[in-house]
């Protein structure tokens, strides 16, 4: 058990944000967190990553309390990509990618061959070779989000926090992400993502969570989360849901006022003549 929060409680001055959660998130896999604007995803993952400290219950790495360890034994364990991310002006990508070994270095031993070998291999799996020289500044929001994914990599934690990772990227670049993902969970990864895409959540989740108002609603397998009922009630969302033809996963289709199944009455014809 990697990670877990028991009876966790969190707010913002006086707002409350997160309700009494408990939680036991899977060793190996892909946990999605799912849930309207304002429900608590990034709170949850903040406080999950050690960023914020709950005002009750607690979060356990390794079944010991984030109370009793130390930053950069957290860091060693746990990796955050975070939805908005800064870096400092004339940072190259090979530089931004090299601070996610920081938390392996001591005064007593700095840069290492398991550093060097963590970021090419980061490099590597996110496609960047061709970027790692230029200023991060200067690369498009798609290009500057996979070095931050490099970076997250270049950790090299058995955990992963991702918030919205596949934010400003293409298609193509989206789907490579996550199935880049998907090969680390293989690999025995557990990694916990906020994800706004419905059908990429049912196509990769092996384990769905669903949020609503601060409190868990929903969680388990997707055959039995990703239902009707429950986008109803989670996102006020109608919608179908289908198998897709070739690997028969779960396919969300909103219903649209202009389909002609949300109205009831049919639109009046304007008359001619
Ligand atoms: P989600 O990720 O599901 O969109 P968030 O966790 O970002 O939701 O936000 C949950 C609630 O907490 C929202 O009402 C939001 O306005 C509030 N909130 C988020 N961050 C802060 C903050 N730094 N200070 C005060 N309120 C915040």
């Amino acid at each position: 058990m990697r990670l877990s929060v028991e009876n966790l409680s969190f707010g913002y001055r006086n707002q409350s944000v997160l309700k009494n959660i408990d939680l036991t998130f899977p060793d190996a896999g892909l946990t999605v967190l799912l849930g309207g604007n304002g429900c608590g995803k990034t709170t949850l993952l903040h406080t999950l990553a050690g960023l914020l400290t709950p005002k009750e219950g607690r979060v356990l790495l390794e079944q010991a309390p984030f109370s009793s360890l130390g930053r950069k034994a957290i860091a060693r364990k746990l990796a955050l990509l975070p939805q908005m991310t800064s870096a400092p002006a004339g940072v190259t990508v090979r530089e931004l990618v090299m601070q996610g070994r920081f938390p392996w270095q001591t005064w007593w031993r700095q840069w290492s061959k398991a550093d060097q070998q963590a970021v090419d291999s980061a490099i590597q799996a996110t496609g960047i070779e061709d970027l790692v020289e230029r200023p991060l500044e200067q690369l498009s929001g798609g290009q500057r989000q996979r070095c931050w994914v490099a970076m997250t990599l270049a950790q090299d934690t058995p955990l992963l926090l991702l918030d919205e990772p596949t934010t400003y990227l293409d298609i193509a670049h989206q789907v490579e992400l996550m199935n880049l993902i998907a090969q680390l969970c293989a690999q025995g990864k557990s990694v916990i993502t906020v994800l706004h895409d419905l059908n990429q959540a049912a196509a990769y989740a092996d384990h769905m969570i669903m949020m609503k108002e601060g409190s868990i609603y929903a969680q388990g397998d997707v055959e039995n989360v990703f239902t009707q009922d429950n986008l109803k009630v989670v996102f006020n969302l109608d919608a179908d849901i289908i198998r897709e033809p070739r690997r028969q996963q779960l396919l969300c289709v909103p219903h649209t006022d202009h389909d002609g199944i949300v109205a009831d009455s049919p639109m009046p014809v304007a008359k001619v003549g």
